[in-house]
């Protein structure tokens, strides 16, 4: 796949969500690399390198922003159609056929020699398949890490790493932080957008926390009480608009 600069460039100015998941901008100032979609301030273009695939930019050195998350972006519908080979060893790694099968694995797998795997995979994403087998682990760590409370050792190993060294290792060299320092710091991103969600979505968040620790009978008459002051409330009289205004300014979903 050919990244044509320019392309990529207005994208980024743009911020179009288009784009998500196509390509990733590594920015050589800061030694990070973001999404098209980032909210943060573009870069100057002199600063700007492009890549096809996360395991790239970090092949590269840099580290994934915690602003735009690289690792929440959707996967580019391109790896997901073709039926090529790096495409497909793309999908193999990311579902951890590597952390499963080793590389020698993977080529089998393909009928390739691994020389060849890492030829082809190298010439198209701009990284070999330990890399991107490396990136795949790591972005479903940050992924646990920041939205489920699974204990850190069992992140390590439902990420895919053999070792809890390996994962402590990996996880400060790709962020600079401890698993226990992103884990801490996503909780804080996520208690911030809550302190300035609408009731309805703080009310939706708690009716799932009851919804999994009570029998549902009783669940729902908790629900009801919860919910009421919602209905009373301005955001119901007011609508999507009082939701929209309210939205941090960090917020990138679509
Ligand atoms: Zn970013």
């Amino acid at each position: 796949m050919t990244l044509d600069p320019d392309t990529c460039y207005r994208a980024v100015v743009a911020r179009d969500p288009r784009f998500d998941g196509r390509f990733f901008t590594g920015v050589t100032s800061t030694g990070i690399y973001c999404r098209p979609v980032c909210p943060a301030r573009t870069p100057a273009r002199a600063n700007m390198r492009f890549f096809a695939h996360a395991g790239a930019a970090e092949a590269a050195g840099f580290r994934a922003c915690r602003r735009c998350r690289p690792e929440t972006s959707p996967g580019s519908p391109d790896w997901n159609v073709r039926a090529d080979l790096a495409a497909r060893a793309v999908r193999l790694i990311a579902d951890g056929y590597v952390d499963a099968h080793g590389i020698g694995g993977l080529a089998a797998r393909l009928a390739v020699t691994q020389r060849h795997l890492h030829r082809v995979l190298v010439a198209e994403l701009g990284a070999g398949p330990q890399a991107l087998a490396r990136t795949a682990r790591l972005q479903t760590a940050r992924r646990l890490l920041a939205e489920t409370t699974l204990p850190v050792t069992d992140v390590a190993f439902a990420s895919g790493f053999s070792s809890v060294r390996q994962f402590n290792a990996s996880v400060r060299e790709s962020s600079g932080r401890s698993p226990s320092e992103l884990r801490a710091r996503a909780q804080a991103v996520a208690e911030r957008i809550a302190a300035n969600a609408p009731l309805s979505v703080l009310a939706a968040k708690r009716t799932v926390a009851l919804v999994a620790e009570q029998p549902l009978s009783q669940a729902y008459e908790a629900a009801e009480r919860i919910w009421e002051p919602v209905y009373r409330s301005a955001d119901a009289q007011e609508g999507p608009a009082a939701f929209r205004e309210k939205r941090p300014p960090t917020w990138t979903g679509r």
